[in-house]
């Protein structure tokens, strides 16, 4: 039922192809559209038929927290684009990362994480891990002897995230997949900011990739969801059993937008990502600032894995500006076109202020450690024209 074989897709077919058309389940009506099964039950033919498809032992629906032909068709569609043996979605992105993480996991086991971690995630680590007794340790993400160092005294599960939130930092991945592998740990990639468009962690050695489809997949700022791609015996043996009893499934509602979203997803992060290294350069050597982050241009610190691992440098920029968080309020007041917001990858272009936002449970220590200040200002580059958005930029700096 949930292996990515089923629908009209064919497993050769290049990526941008499955985004339109893998997965897809045409019903008895033949609609062209994708079909979309607002429904929590399934009638049985027989009360036989009820009880082999409760034992598993017949294909079919038995109840939408389990699974669904809408979220169906998104997960054989995911699967096909990242080339997963299998795909579950899930209500949010933190829904599939809590998911991901705690499943596998046991009282005693130790998860290793970058230090750069999405904020919810870093706080499931840091906060409700300790009260199963699952140790953890964050590292610099950037360095391979810290990642050697502490998954060598042992761990079962590894987290990390490139580019990472706000400043994208690089990991590499096929480094830290190689140390998993000799420590007998699970590698979890959260690959959001790059999108399978942009980076392929699974080719790289990553065991499982986790997204919030919330963000590039949906693309235009509509719905939440999320999902986890991983291989048939870790889905059926580990994550199968927690997603249908802790219930974090997706709407059929919103896994619908987010299969629509996917038909667009390779045009809309190519755009972006070109709008955004061009506004890169563009703001660099303005008098206003004192350092841009993108991950393709050379003056990243992570330059070098960001250009081995990612096509292109994505649809996220960081700007630091001269006079801390003033300068950077006044910047974020004075833009005309960006608008100010949290949310990333949609197609509309959103700038917000980490330090006090996203990032603000964090102490100033602990922002520091990430390199993060209050000067800094993070970018999510949208297909408005680049014209436009440089103006934009511009004169928001001028103001700062
Ligand atoms: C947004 C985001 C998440 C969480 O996804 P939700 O859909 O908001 O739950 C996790 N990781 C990264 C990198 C994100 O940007």
């Amino acid at each position: 039922m949930a292996d990515a074989s089923g629908g009209d897709a064919k497993k050769g077919w290049k990526p941008a192809t499955q985004a339109v058309r893998g997965g897809l389940m045409r019903s008895q009506h033949g609609e062209i559209s994708e079909a979309l099964y607002l429904t929590s039950g399934y009638a049985y033919d027989s009360a036989e038929q009820a009880m082999r498809r409760m034992a598993g032992e017949e294909p079919g629906f038995v109840y939408s927290r389990y699974g669904s032909p809408t979220c169906e068709m998104l997960q054989q569609r995911l699967a096909l684009i990242e080339g997963a043996e299998t795909c579950r979605v899930t209500g949010s992105g933190m829904g599939a990362i809590s998911s991901a993480i705690l499943a596998p996991l046991k009282s005693g086991d130790r998860i290793v994480a970058a230090r750069v971690l999405f904020g919810s995630s870093r706080w499931i680590i840091a906060n409700q891990m300790p009260k199963y007794g699952i140790e953890s340790a964050f590292v610099d993400g950037a360095d391979l002897s810290a990642w050697e160092r502490e998954i060598g005294k042992g761990c079962q599960l590894v987290l990390i995230e490139t580019p990472g939130n706000p400043l994208l930092d690089g990991v590499d991945i096929a480094a830290v997949a190689k140390l998993c592998r000799k420590a007998g740990a699970t590698l979890v990639v959260d690959n959001v900011f790059a999108t399978p468009v942009l980076q392929r962690p699974l080719e790289l050695g990553a065991d499982v990739v986790v997204y919030s489809a919330t963000k590039h997949m949906d693309g235009q700022g509509r719905v939440m969801a999320g999902a986890i791609l991983c291989d048939n015996e870790r889905m059926s043996g580990i994550y199968d059993p927690w997603l249908r009893h802790m219930g974090p499934a997706a709407s059929p509602f919103n896994a619908w937008v987010v299969l629509k979203g996917l038909e667009t997803l390779e045009l809309r992060v190519e755009a972006q990502s070109r709008a955004a290294a061009r506004l890169a350069d563009a703001i660099a050597g303005h008098p206003a600032i004192a350092a841009v982050r993108y991950p393709h241009r050379q003056d990243h610190p992570h330059y070098d894995i960001h250009a081995r691992q990612m096509r292109l440098g994505g649809t996220m920029l960081a700007l630091s500006v001269k006079g801390g968080q003033e300068a950077a309020f006044r910047f974020l007041n004075g833009l005309e076109l960006v608008d100010i917001c949290n949310n990333l990858g949609d197609t509309k272009s959103l700038a917000c202020h980490p330090s006090t936002t996203t990032h603000r449970a964090l102490s100033d220590e602990e922002q520091a450690s990430m390199g993060l200040d209050r000067s800094w200002i993070r970018m999510s580059v949208g297909l408005e024209d680049a014209d436009d958005l440089e103006a934009d930029l511009i004169q928001a700096l001028n103001k700062a």
